[in-house]
């Protein structure tokens, strides 16, 4: 195990019908608010309603920005941070999924910054600086609700880019299960992917002795699996909403990467895909992730063994090689995608596939990707040759 240092001041406050709890994290020093929210599904669901005249009680003065894009867009991000000027805004209140989180995360650091907010998404700057951030959760997918990271797309260029900060983990976590009853269906099943690849890039790791890490891990893909079953028989289950919620949290929250080496190379392979057809992002990871680890486990299949063991109850006893075993765990976590309604391929995605030399371009810019196997270029490339 690696020494470490592990910060979450996230507060959270779970469970059904939290959300009336939001005035109670509003403390008499702020008065300005921006409600910052996606399309229409907060004012479908009456929750817009709901957090205004919260907000309304409070006797806090509301600046408004909805209009979030999946993926969200620097654009919207500059028009936040001059509205957060001129208004002085003390707290952004981002109510919805990743992409609305995300985007109050980028204007909550820009604010507070004399140059380009996109300067710390190419890595020119790191934020000294932010505006507090509250949360209302929509969608349990990215953990970005508890987690120091925000990504951005640029539309000059098609550029989706991340970057992680303390600074801009929220203040609060709303978490009511309720909320996700009005998901559809592939944004349930994207947001279970986007949980499993969260644990995926902490788990896959070379740190050894990571016994405490690795069985959180394990517990949480387990669980996170069960209960996606459960969602897929009924997506009214309240109590598998719940489960799914929390596992999105503790998947991204920090915790079960303590003490090893991390990833990531899936994600940043994965965002060039969002980046050039706007796919939804748990989308790409399903046809990212089984090509990553049958890449991977070909050279080094061990934690795959442990991974097809534990996870997916493979018997050694069924099988010759290490080889087999590793394989076979991947086959069955490719069953679940297909189970799940999760495309597993560029082609089961209805992607093209001309653009791999861009993305592998556009994917290794800062060089060499990846913690469990370095991939160079032409790895990366064959990464996307795997997924087609
Ligand atoms: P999202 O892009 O925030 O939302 C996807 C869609 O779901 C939107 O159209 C939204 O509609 C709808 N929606 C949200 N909640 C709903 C509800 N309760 N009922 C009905 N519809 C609902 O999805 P996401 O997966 O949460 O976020 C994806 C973004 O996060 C990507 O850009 C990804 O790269 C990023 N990400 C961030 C982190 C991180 O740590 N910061 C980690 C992984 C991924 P409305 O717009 O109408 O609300
Ligand atoms: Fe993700």
């Amino acid at each position: 195990m690696l020494n470490f240092k592990y910060y979450s001041p996230t507060s959270i406050i779970f469970g059904k019908e939290s959300t009336a709890g939001l005035g109670a994290q509003l403390s008499p020093e702020i008065k300005t608010v921006m409600f910052h929210y996606g399309g229409g599904s907060i004012k479908q669901s009456g929750l817009y309603v709901q957090v205004f005249s919260i907000l309304k009680e409070k006797g806090v003065k509301v600046i408004e920005l909805g209009g979030v894009e999946p993926n969200p867009k620097l654009s919207l991000v500059k028009e936040g941070i001059t509205l957060c000027r001129e208004n002085q805004v003390d707290l952004i209140l981002a109510v919805g999924g990743g992409s609305v989180i995300d985007s109050a995360k980028a204007i909550s650091v820009g604010v507070k910054y004399d140059g380009e907010v996109w300067d710390f998404f190419m890595g020119k700057a790191q934020p000294q600086s932010c505006v507090p951030l509250g949360v209302i959760l929509t969608l349990p997918a990215t953990g970005s609700e508890t987690s120091p990271n925000t990504v951005v797309t640029n539309e000059e260029g098609l550029l989706k880019r991340g970057m992680k900060s303390d600074l801009i983990r929220p203040v609060f976590a709303i978490l009511s299960p309720e909320l996700t009853l009005t998901l559809p269906e592939h944004q349930t099943f994207a947001g279970v992917m986007d949980i499993l690849s969260h644990v995926f890039e902490r788990y896959f790791t070379t740190t050894g002795h990571v016994d405490v890490t690795d069985y959180m891990c394990e517990g949480v893909m387990k669980a996170t699996i069960e209960n996606a079953y459960k969602l897929r028989q009924n997506p009214d289950d309240y109590d598998a909403r719940a489960e799914i919620m929390l596992a999105g949290t503790i998947a991204h929250n920090g915790i079960l990467g303590v003490g090893r080496l991390e990833d990531w190379a899936s994600h940043r392979i994965a965002h060039e895909i969002t980046a050039l057809y706007g796919t939804t992002h748990g989308v790409t990871l399903a046809v990212i992730f089984p090509a990553w680890m049958k890449y991977v486990s070909e050279e080094q299949p061990e934690k795959f063994v442990q991974f097809a063991k534990r996870v997916f109850d493979v018997s050694e006893a069924d099988f010759r090689s290490t080889a087999e075993i590793a394989n076979e765990g991947i086959r069955r976590f490719e069953a679940f995608l297909t189970e799940m309604g999760l495309p597993k391929s560029f082609k089961e995605a209805g992607l093209p596939s001309d653009q791999l030399d861009l993305m592998t371009e556009k994917a290794s810019i800062f060089g060499a990707l990846g913690g469990y196997r370095k991939l160079e270029v032409s790895d990366i490339k064959a990464i996307y040759e795997l997924a087609l």
